[in-house]
């Protein structure tokens, strides 16, 4: 099993259960395009160049899903080149905590880009002869992997009493291995 933790950030986190670590994407150039499509949206906006606009958007949307497919696809092969046959990822519906804005638009931007780069993890995944599951994200990100304690992380450190400490985004794709799978998959039955 591979857990792969969303973020912004660092766009994704995946760890093996043999605690293999990769992060995937640059969250840096991601924010910086999307200012750089924001500011020249305002320019065209003062012009009201409105068929500019559109234009611009779609390039936007193609340039994000490009970078989508290409994570997506990295994701996978790290998947294959460990042997793994099952991802999970984190149910989609609470992983706007990861954003920090408190503006409603944003958040159901982000929660859309989660939500494409789940559905390209899951396709190719699929055509990998691999299985994807859903796990509820409650504490992921808090959790300590080693003795189950919630702390919170400060900066980029997790760091818990009990002695454990890493990366602060490694944490979250830890638990997500572990994490109880969501709807129809369980075992438990
Ligand atoms: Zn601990």
């Amino acid at each position: 099993v591979i857990g792969i933790d969303l973020g912004l950030k660092v766009p994704a986190v995946a760890v093996t259960s043999e605690g293999k670590t990769r992060f995937f994407g640059n969250g840096r150039e991601n924010k910086y395009m999307k200012r750089k499509f924001r500011s020249e949206r305002k320019g065209l906006g003062k012009k009201k160049k409105l068929r500019a606009i559109r234009k611009l958007d779609h390039k936007e949307q193609r340039w994000m899903k490009d970078k989508d497919h290409k994570v997506s696809r990295q994701i996978v092969n790290f998947a294959i080149k460990n042997q793994v046959s099952i991802i999970h990822l984190e149910k989609l519906t609470n992983i706007r905590k990861t954003t920090r804005t408190s503006r409603k638009n944003e958040k159901n931007v982000h929660t859309w880009s989660f939500y494409r780069l789940a559905q390209f993890i899951e396709y190719k995944a699929k055509m990998a002869g691999i299985k994807v599951e859903y796990v509820n994200p409650a504490y992921t990100s808090q959790k300590c992997p080693s003795c189950s304690t919630l702390n919170k992380a400060i900066d980029r450190k997790y760091s818990c009493p009990c002695g454990f400490h890493t990366h602060r985004d490694k944490v979250g794709a830890m638990n997500i291995i572990h994490a109880p799978v969501i709807g129809g998959h369980s075992q438990s039955a």
